[in-house]
């Protein structure tokens, strides 16, 4: 598995309610955590037993450190891993209210650095399975995709237009309700499965898609048949990182051979066990918790 994407620091600050423009407000204590999409979903495949190698930068500070201490300590491959002296690290400011609703800030410092030379020398052509979400500038993940010869999975995520040589690489493409919305030109989210099938079908240049709608689970279109994978049933505590997990899971699930609704099927479970714990990577299951529940 290679994953091409980004790596941030996250720093959450829990508040009572969210500042208005121009207001201070009193926070309670801060803590720091590695985070970002791609080194997410690179720890969601690495804990889930894939041998894992990761694509990003990180910039010569602190924070770059912790950010390649935590890939490092899940034994990722990091020998395509640039540290770059022009620029700081990703870093995302993230508010935390009492019921978990969150503001997030990202600076995308070294990951807007992250180029298609950086895929030189990387071994993407001989991955079995390339992973991208859209936290990286978006030259390099269209290079990553049309130099990669395995599964191509591309979480489009955050949501922008995608130009439809992109979308035509991809194989398998995992967005939530917002995102498919962007990429379909829709001016709402859809609301409801049929909603969310239709739009998926409205692509089609995309044959094989995996929606993910938080708590209802996940539906799967493929070459416009829908079928619908309920979310596995958690108390949810945390939902960060759960889209994470969920596309982490599914492309292990697919590289090792298996089809696409037993792939979301599977993925559903890692999703809900990281929905089910606090953080991003801390939250992220290993391949025994998640086979506990599906084995
Ligand atoms: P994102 O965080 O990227 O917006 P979603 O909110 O759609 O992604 O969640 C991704 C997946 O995580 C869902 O498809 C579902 O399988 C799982 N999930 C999310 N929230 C819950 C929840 N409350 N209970 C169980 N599973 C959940």
């Amino acid at each position: 598995m290679l994953v091409v994407g980004s790596a941030n620091a996250d720093i959450v600050v829990p508040v009572e309610r969210h500042p208005r423009v121009g207001e201070t407000v009193i926070g309670g204590d801060h803590y720091r955590a590695a985070g970002g999409k791609g080194a997410n979903q690179a720890v969601a495949c690495a804990r889930l037993g894939a041998r894992t190698r990761f694509v990003g930068r990180v910039g010569d500070d602190d924070h770059g450190r912790l950010l390649i201490d935590a890939l490092t300590h899940d034994g990722i491959e990091l020998s395509g891993l640039r540290v770059t002296d022009d620029a700081p690290s990703g870093l995302a400011l993230i508010v935390v209210g009492p019921d978990g609703d969150n503001s997030i800030v990202v600076s995308p410092g070294a990951n807007a650095r992250l180029s298609r030379g950086d895929l030189d020398g990387t071994g993407i052509e001989g991955a079995g399975a390339v992973l991208l979400q859209l936290e990286v500038p978006l030259g390099t993940v269209e290079a990553a995709a049309s130099r990669a010869r395995g599964l191509v999975v591309l979480n489009p995520a955050p949501a922008v237009p995608l130009p439809s040589a992109l979308l035509a690489r991809t194989d398998v493409l995992v967005p939530n309700r917002g995102e498919l919305a962007v990429l379909a030109g829709a001016n709402d989210e859809p609301a409801s499965i049929d909603e969310a099938a239709d739009l998926a079908r409205s692509l089609d240049v995309v044959d094989r898609m995996v929606i993910t709608l938080g708590a209802d689970g996940a539906v799967v279109v493929e070459h416009g048949t829908v079928t619908h994978v309920p979310a596995h049933s958690v108390v949810a505590r945390d939902t960060t990182a759960a889209g994470d997990a969920f596309c982490g899971a599914l492309s292990v699930a697919l590289l090792e051979g298996a089809d696409l609704v037993a792939a979301a099927r599977w993925a559903r479970v890692g999703a809900a066990l990281a929905a089910e714990r606090v953080g991003a990577q801390p939250s992220l299951p290993t391949r025994d918790e998640v086979a506990e529940v599906a084995p």
